[in-house]
């Protein structure tokens, strides 16, 4: 389904679910350094805020127009914290708080962002912001303030801010530089999108593809990284597959989504299950 992203309108998909969840009380919009990938981040020198809504259309409005049968059912939505109800009301709450008041939301981003910095700033690490934790927005085009005109990216140009996307269009424009300088975006491959992500691939951007079993060296015939030993995505070649290997419910997903590898081609391999170890290492 082909959803406009200007209209507020074109996101009501579903009223009752959003009537329902009209009452929850918003917390805050991003979490910081609250996952497992992104305190490794903090090791080399990083503060993450995360924004987490609800994926898909779980909240009555549609926040991931490309998402698949694959992905949503390995969505990062119920891992960690999201195996809470608490944690998945706090998410529909900060859905709703965007589709209510745009203007008042994007004025708390920033407010965030701006007590993130001086958080960072104090402890010496740089701040670093993924406002789609588990949503599929192009905040690009979203202008914070209407006299200037400007998107969260120009207001704070030295704060690196990175996302994953399934719009290949988006992956495509950043791979030849046409997106904001400050913001890297990912494509995520999924069952139903490999034309798209060698496009990206091909127009210099990066590719995230889930393997099952580890990581192989090639993916059709781009280099594969590891990108599982932290989630610095800007840091990351341009033009390479950045390879995660199949966690949780993922490993058992069977749509295509998770891309198997046969064990002559596995290269970085997971050591009981958690941390990638080089084959040889
Ligand atoms: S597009 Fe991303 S956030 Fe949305 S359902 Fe799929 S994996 Fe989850």
């Amino acid at each position: 389904m082909h959803v406009a992203f200007e209209s507020g309108n074109a996101f009501n998909i579903n009223k009752e679910v959003i009537a329902a969840a009209k009452n929850l009380k918003p917390k805050a919009l991003l979490n910081i350094d609250a996952n497992a990938k992104t305190i490794k981040g903090q090791k080399e020198g990083f503060m993450t805020g995360v924004m987490y809504l609800s994926p898909e259309k779980s909240s009555g409005y549609q926040v991931c127009p490309k998402a698949s049968a694959g992905c949503i059912a390995a969505c990062l939505n119920t891992a960690g914290r999201g195996a809470f109800d608490s944690t998945q009301r706090a998410r529909k709450a900060r859905t709703l708080r965007f589709f209510d008041n745009r203007d008042q939301f994007l004025k708390d981003v920033y407010r965030e962002i701006e007590a993130l910095g001086k958080k960072a700033k104090r402890k010496g690490l740089v701040p670093v912001v993924r406002l789609n934790g588990t949503s599929d927005l192009p905040w690009e085009k979203f202008k914070l303030d209407k006299t200037l005109g400007k998107t969260i990216f120009e207001h704070f140009p030295d704060v690196q801010f990175y996302d994953y996307t399934k719009i290949h269009q988006r992956a495509v424009k950043f791979g030849k530089g046409e997106m904001p300088d400050n913001y890297h975006i990912t494509f995520s491959r999924a069952e139903d999108n490999d034309a798209d992500a060698i496009k990206v691939l091909e127009a210099n951007g990066n590719v995230a593809v889930v393997f099952r079993q580890g990581l192989p060296a090639k993916w059709k015939g781009f280099d594969v990284i590891n990108g599982d030993s932290n989630d610095l995505r800007f840091r990351d070649e341009p033009g390479t597959v950045v390879g995660l290997v199949a966690k949780g419910k993922g490993k058992k997903e069977t749509s295509g989504f998770v891309v198997d590898v046969p064990e002559n081609e596995i290269v970085w391999k997971p050591e009981r299950g958690k941390k990638l170890v080089k084959k040889g290492e």
